[in-house]
């Protein structure tokens, strides 16, 4: 990072080719800077491209306020990336490359295909109509001495040398087998910017069932339950695992279950099996005759409920549920389960933690290494799933990108790159 490089100062270099990495080279290719993006994977956008198995969820239609609201303490300083390139910016851009967006259910926005793979087709083929050059099978090690930057190859080591800015997208610590295992931690931590822990985020939640339980209703679906953590509501569906609970709704809440957890709190997740009846209306329809019924059959009719949401009853209440209408619909309607714990990084949909926005300045900039820029999940924001996190992640790339050509312009005499790091 220093004015005596050997490639020409429009020279950047962006280290992670997700969407935030991505979405930095195509801003500074746009002004016509040199780009080349490195990735330690053998090919781009691996989570990106898992992101659209189940439906690729760009971004959300609801309006500003509550949108930004979304990212909790980090929203004030999300909110000016975001206004910049905000939801209906991310949709045109995506048109743009022929996948005009449809909105789903709540306002969530996804593509017309439903699928990562012919946005990221046409949009890898956008940047290699701009000139941006890949570096694959490039894990970053860190900055040499010189300011080099220092990777891993097949091939062995290589420095490259200093660019005019540089952009980190290495994303979070979840799924690592996709290319980001929040390994850089340390080596930021050494450039003099120590991140927040990497923990799971959007995670499932861990419920320690009886092996019965567990067995017989892995993979089944609470249908249009509402959960409640303290005080705090999701409403969805959410799916018994071996392990735990997981789905939307799920997620939703985990981070709250993780910070109570880690605090040593009890931990209790309600669970109302029927969100759209009144305790009082489930009670009289309890106090119907059960003439032969069996419970289960009883419960199955006069309840409504699914044969895997009756043993959820008999799991906290004991086989013998409770005999009284009013209990029993007072059960039904608040079902406590408590949690051991979430699931680990590695099954998370995201990462909470990473680069503190106090390390950062208005650009993105490392306060403490001028020219080295940070965007996407490795900053240290976290959000529920519905499209905030790859919004999130669009909005800073761009505006590390935007900061970064910015600096390049203005940093006449660039302070030299210090002696430092390699992991
Ligand atoms: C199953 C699943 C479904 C999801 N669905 C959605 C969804 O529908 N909507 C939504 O908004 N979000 C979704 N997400 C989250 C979203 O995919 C991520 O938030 C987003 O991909 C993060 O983008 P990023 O560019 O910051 O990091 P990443 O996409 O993680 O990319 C970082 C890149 O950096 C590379 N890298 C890491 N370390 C190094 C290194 N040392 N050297 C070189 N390269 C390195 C990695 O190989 C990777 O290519 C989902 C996530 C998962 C796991």
């Amino acid at each position: 990072m220093n004015s005596s490089t050997a490639e020409p100062l429009e020279s950047f270099a962006v280290i992670g080719a997700g969407p935030a990495g991505l979405m930095a080279a195509e801003t500074l290719a746009a002004s016509g800077a040199r780009v080349t993006v490195y990735d330690r994977m053998p090919s781009v956008a691996r989570k990106f491209l898992l992101a659209g198995r189940g439906g690729l969820n760009l971004t959300h239609s609801e309006g500003t306020a509550r949108f930004v609201a979304r990212y909790g303490p980090a929203a004030d300083r999300l909110a000016p990336l975001i206004a910049r390139f905000p939801p209906e910016a991310l949709r045109q851009w995506a048109a743009d490359l022929g996948e005009e967006t449809v909105l789903g259910s709540s306002g969530r926005v996804f593509p017309k295909s439903w699928k990562t793979s012919p946005l990221l087709r046409a949009w890898l083929r956008r940047l290699e109509g701009q000139g941006v050059r890949f570096a694959l099978r490039h894990r970053w090690t860190g900055i040499g001495p010189d300011g080099a930057l220092a990777f891993a190859t097949p091939d062995g080591e290589a420095a490259v040398p200093p660019a005019a800015a540089t952009i980190l997208a290495l994303g979070g610590a979840s799924w690592p087998r996709l290319g980001s295992d929040g390994s850089w931690t340390d080596i930021v931590a050494g450039l003099g910017a120590l991140p927040s822990p990497l923990t799971p985020a959007n995670s499932a939640v861990l419920v320690p069932w009886t092996p019965h339980f567990a067995e017989r209703f892995a993979g089944e679906p609470l249908k249009r339950v509402t959960l409640t953590f303290e005080g705090q509501r999701s409403h969805g569906d959410a799916v018994v695992t071996r392990a735990g609970l997981e789905g939307g709704s799920v997620y939703a809440l985990s981070g709250q279950v993780r910070d109570a957890l880690g605090s040593g709190a009890a931990a209790i997740l309600w669970i109302d099996l029927k969100p759209d009846r009144s305790e009082a209306d489930l009670a009289a329809a309890l106090r119907a005759p059960r003439a032969h019924q069996s419970t289960s059959t009883f419960l199955r009719k006069a309840g409504r409920l699914a044969p895997v949401a009756i043993s959820l009853l008999r799991e906290v209440a004991g086989p013998a549920l409770p005999a009284d209408a009013d209990d029993l619909a007072r059960l039904i309607k608040a079902v406590p389960i408590r949690p051991s714990g979430i699931a680990p990084l590695e099954r998370a949909i995201s990462t909470a933690g990473g680069i503190r926005f106090a390390d950062l300045d208005s650009h993105l900039m490392l306060r403490a290494r001028p020219g080295l820029f940070a965007a996407g999940e490795m900053l240290d924001w976290e959000a529920p799933t519905g499209g905030y996190l790859l919004q999130a992640c669009f909005a800073t790339g761009r505006a590390a990108a935007e900061g970064a050509l910015a600096w390049s312009r203005t940093s006449a005499a660039p302070p030299s790159a210090e002696a430092n790091v390699a992991g």
